[in-house]
């Protein structure tokens, strides 16, 4: 099982090199050569645990890992850090099923790949004899942010830098960044938005100059954003346990369909879906789930990827993205892997800001749907959910929900709504779509309130953030995220 890059397809490495390295040098991403071949049989598969399914697919994408080495992997994340047993939740609700990413110790589905990257990350260190500092840049929309510094903290031989686009977040997500501990974490506010921020660290990754003076120094980048396949393997694990939970609970037989609506802004978790229906997860549709910023709805649409538009922030800001990176590697597999062509696509991006595909692979797509919900819409949905089940859902689960909701009518097989954060995270615009009036209520008046409508515990996320002390804010530019860069590691 090797990996090699959508620029270069004679950068070929393995899964641990992947891993390590993040980004692939040439501004590429690290793609499967070939998918395995799972051998899936639901009668067996509908009883395993989390960690059994995680292991189970683990072991085909990370071939390099021996057995121990990936059981400690998993052992180490999927423990009581989750508020559920079953890790990752099935729950019936208003004719669909939400499958709750969000029982981690930072009440996102970030948590999902993040808790357990950091022992991934120092194990592929420890198979390649890699004696270098692992330096994590990462841009986060808001939760992996958190998430990446909560795997990271005080993990030996890693530090780990994080920025945030400043005024970019709900306030309860820049808190818990301020609020973590360890030594080697770091974050930053950036002024300017996620594109920015995440297209500078990726323009660090590929600063040769840059790396070579960390190298100096036995320093190394690599990345916690969903660009590192060591985030995009695990996300493919909960797919096939949402399936399998429901074959558990007779909800569906062994080898029916099911379609997957995902709240998506990088890319990231629908393209694990994607994979794994390519390895044979009995998948319907794919439907690619946006919120204002409706890029890849347009994109799906009309087979142009048109990025000069405005950024416009909404109530689910982990999806405000408009260069969506994990993209490229969906369009890559469209393009049968043509290298030279994905690259002229993304120069085009890069220098126009727009690229487009012929009909032909526009047509490729046809796995997928997508749509978007304004925002008005994604309040309604939350509002109507909450009436119809009495269950809370945050805003970027409500924009899948009423997206899979208007697609209705194209749709024929049961759906799994990908719920990814807990509404406790966003406690603010949830009140509002809720007809509760906020402007005077401080953020613990809305938990609390929150807590009494939802009729669910704290997570203890948000009983943390309560007692923790906070670092100060610090903003800073864009253009002098490489010197923060620089003085942090040095
Ligand atoms: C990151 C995030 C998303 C978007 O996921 P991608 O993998 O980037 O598409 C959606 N919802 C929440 C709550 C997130 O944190």
């Amino acid at each position: 099982m090797m990996y090699k890059s959508t620029r270069d397809e004679n950068n070929v490495v393995t899964a641990s090199q992947a891993i390590l390295q993040g980004l692939a040098d040439d501004g590429g991403l690290y793609v499967p050569v070939d998918l395995p071949k799972l051998e899936i049989n639901f009668q067996e598969l509908k009883d395993y645990t989390y960690q059994e399914m995680a292991f189970k697919v683990l072991r085909e994408f990370l071939d390099d890992f021996s057995d121990e080495q990936l059981q400690a992997c998993i052992d180490g994340a999927y423990d009581e850090k989750f508020d559920s047993e079953l890790i990752a939740p099935l729950k019936g609700a208003d004719g669909n099923y939400y499958l709750e990413l969000f029982h981690g110790s930072t009440i996102a589905f970030k948590d999902m790949a993040l808790s357990i990257l950091p022992y991934l990350m120092t194990t592929a260190g420890t198979i390649n004899n890699n004696e270098n500092d692992i330096v994590i840049l990462t841009a986060t929309s808001g939760d992996t942010g958190k998430a990446a510094m909560a795997g990271f903290a005080d993990v030996p031989g890693t530090e780990i830098i994080v920025f945030y686009p400043n005024g970019g977040v709900s306030s309860i997500q820049e808190r818990q960044m301020l609020t973590q501990t360890g030594d080697n974490t770091h974050v930053l506010a950036v002024e300017g938005n996620f594109d920015d921020a995440q297209t500078k660290v990726k323009e660090l990754f590929n600063d040769r100059e840059f790396r070579a003076e960390l190298l100096e120094s036995g320093k190394q980048f690599s990345s916690a954003n969903s660009m590192n396949i060591g985030r995009l393997v695990p996300q493919i694990v909960y797919y096939f346990y949402a399936y399998a939970q429901l074959v558990k609970q007779n909800e569906i037989q062994a080898g029916d369909l099911v379609d997957f609506v995902v709240p998506t802004g990088n890319f990231g978790n629908i393209l694990a879906a994607y994979y794994a229906k390519e390895i044979g997860l009995p998948v319907g549709k794919l439907i690619c789930a946006s919120n204002d910023n409706t890029v890849l709805y347009d994109f799906f649409e009309t087979g142009e990827y048109n990025a000069k538009r405005d950024f416009i922030l909404t109530i689910s800001p982990s999806m405000d993205i408009l260069i969506s990176s994990n993209f490229e590697r969906l369009l890559y597999h469209m393009l049968g892997d043509d290298t030279a062509k994905l690259t002229e696509l993304m120069t085009s991006l890069k220098e126009t800001g727009a690229y487009s595909v012929d009909a032909s692979t526009h047509a490729k797509f046809a796995d997928f749907l997508a749509q978007f919900a304004t925002e008005e819409e994604t309040m309604e949905e939350i509002k109507a959910v909450y009436d119809s089940a009495n269950y809370v859902i945050d805003p970027h689960t409500a924009v899948a929900a009423k997206v899979g909701r208007k697609l209705v009518e194209n749709r024929q097989n049961p759906l799994v709504i990908v719920s990814t954060a807990s509404p406790y995270k966003f406690p603010e615009a949830v009140l509002n779509a809720l007809d509760i009036e906020t402007t005077a209520m401080s953020d613990e008046d809305m938990l609390a309130d929150l807590k009494a409508k939802s009729n669910v515990e704290y997570p203890e996320a948000i009983i943390e953030l309560q007692e923790a002390a906070s670092r100060d804010r610090q903003v800073i530019e864009v253009a002098d995220m490489k010197d923060q860069v620089r003085y942090i590691v040095k």
